[in-house]
């Protein structure tokens, strides 16, 4: 789509905005949300193919992933929203006696929503959920990457919903730029923090506010409290579900000195059961594109070659890649400078719980972050002594899926949070009403009285 097309659809969302702000309350946004419930429900066959036609994604991952938490942030939402709508009464003070307060959410009119490619079509059409919820118009742009995908969300919006309401504009950087030249009231990006950046300097123009979902380097520590099997088994599924192309995969290891021999023999076999076959499993998404593919192999051949050691070679036939595990990496190694996104797991050995911790924090703020151990003080005191998006003890990535917490970033791996009540409040404006009853202030206004003068 061209520029002037582009520009006329969103001067088309907004009028559409403009004209429903009376009228899109509770029970249009809940009709709204059945809606979508419904599209998913009837593309889901549809969904499955385009997801495994982008990058092999297995059905079961997609179904898990994708489908079912769309589902379920949009039961979350429609159970919800009349007490996400309630406007909150405010407490008064002396100075402002005899009037009455309160905070009233406002949609924030028309929004922006950029999603990546690793969760095409959750990454899309969840921060859709919450702007229909509190109440806003928006435009997806979909990844590139992901064309299947991308063609099968426009679409089913398309189906679902009039164009001045929710609209899809399909293509890449140059689509996402013009549509950054528009005067937004929100935009809701998820991706790299190098586009963040871009995105949020973009946004600045039309002070529009940002949401920012970006990634990072999620660090995870196997402590020496641990319970291995169990360490193994979430860090295996964490790690290689979608191929490591998740935000908040565990990008690298830290396991105790005195637990590493026994954890490592653990990991194998988790990985060698669920994987067995390794680069051609049928368990396995494939990596999303040629050029991936090649970074991935070029980053394993640059550890390789400074010195670090193969434990597992899960082997690499294109854009199929095995799981694969590497000891002895060291910060001159790409890998262990850029954010992995694939099925390549550094795992380093620690002694010093400090040293740990001052590695981590020497490095921009992660996503998340996952620690390991039955000591609940040992863990405490990790948690404590880092910062991250969010916090994962005794499990991986499940913290997406917990209704009621945020899901974001800290610095470098984003700002603001989605999910449930946390994105409601990321699309809305929180108003600020304060309404004179039988106000005393007039009693301070001008000419001063001799009264006032001595205050
Ligand atoms: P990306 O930043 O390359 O692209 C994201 C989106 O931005 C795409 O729609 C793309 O077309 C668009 N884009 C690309 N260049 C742009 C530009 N110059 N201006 C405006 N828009 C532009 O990210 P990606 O490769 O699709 O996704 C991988 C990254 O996303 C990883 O860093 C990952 O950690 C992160 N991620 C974060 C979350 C989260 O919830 N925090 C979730 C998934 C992925």
């Amino acid at each position: 789509m061209d520029r002037d097309g582009i520009v006329a659809r969103v001067a088309a969302l907004r009028a559409g905005n403009d004209a429903r702000r009376l009228t899109f309350g509770m029970a249009e946004r809940r009709a709204a949300l059945e809606r979508l419930a419904a599209a998913v429900k009837a593309e889901e066959a549809t969904i499955l193919a385009a997801l495994r036609e982008d990058f092999g994604k297995p059905a079961p991952e997609t179904v898990l992933t994708e489908i079912l938490p769309v589902l379920q942030e949009i039961g979350h939402a429609r159970r919800h929203l009349r007490a996400w709508m309630a406007p909150r009464r405010v407490g008064g003070s002396l100075n402002t006696l005899g009037t009455s307060a309160r905070i009233v959410p406002q949609a924030r009119g028309t929004c922006l929503i950029i999603a990546p490619w690793n969760y095409p079509f959750l990454l899309a059409i969840g921060p859709l959920i919450s702007a229909l919820a509190a109440g806003n118009a928006a435009v997806i742009k979909p990844s590139e990457m992901t064309p299947a995908t991308s063609a099968l969300i426009a679409r089913l919006v398309a189906g679902a919903f009039p164009p001045d309401l929710v609209t899809v504009i399909e293509g890449g950087r140059e689509v996402a730029e013009v549509l950054l030249d528009q005067p937004f009231d929100h935009v809701f990006f998820t991706g790299s923090p190098a586009v963040g950046r871009i995105v949020m300097a973009a946004a600045a123009k039309h002070l529009a506010s940002v949401t920012l979902e970006l990634g990072g380097k999620s660090p995870c520590i196997v402590g020496p409290g641990a319970d291995l099997d169990r360490a193994a088994a979430w860090i295996a599924f964490g790690k290689f579900a979608n191929a490591g192309q998740t935000c908040i995969a565990p990008d690298h290891l830290f396991v105790h000195e005195t637990v590493k021999d026994a954890f490592l023999g653990k990991l194998r076999a988790r990985i060698s059961r669920a994987y067995g076959a390794g680069a051609s499993s049928p368990h396995l998404a494939r990596i999303v594109n040629d050029g991936h593919a090649a970074r991935l192999a070029g980053l394993v051949r640059d550890a390789v070659a400074k010195g670090a050691r193969v434990v597992l070679d899960g082997g690499q036939d294109g854009r199929a890649m095995g799981p694969t595990l590497l000891e002895a990496v060291t910060p001159e190694m790409e890998i262990d400078r850029e954010e992995i996104f694939g099925p390549v797991l550094p795992v380093m050995t620690y002694r010093d719980e400090a040293e740990v911790i001052a590695r981590i924090n020497a490095r921009p703020k992660p996503l998340a972050l996952y620690v390991f151990d039955r000591d609940r003080a040992r863990v405490d005191r990790v948690v404590g002594a880092t910062t991250s998006g969010s916090v994962g003890v005794n499990l991986t990535v499940v913290q997406f899926s917990h209704a009621g917490l945020p899901f974001g970033g800290v610095g470098n791996s984003g700002l603001g949070a989605a999910h449930g009540e946390h994105g409601f409040r990321a699309f809305s404006h929180e108003r600020a009403v304060l309404a004179n009853r039988f106000s005393a202030l007039p009693a301070v206004f001008p000419p001063y009285t001799a009264g006032v003068k001595r205050l």
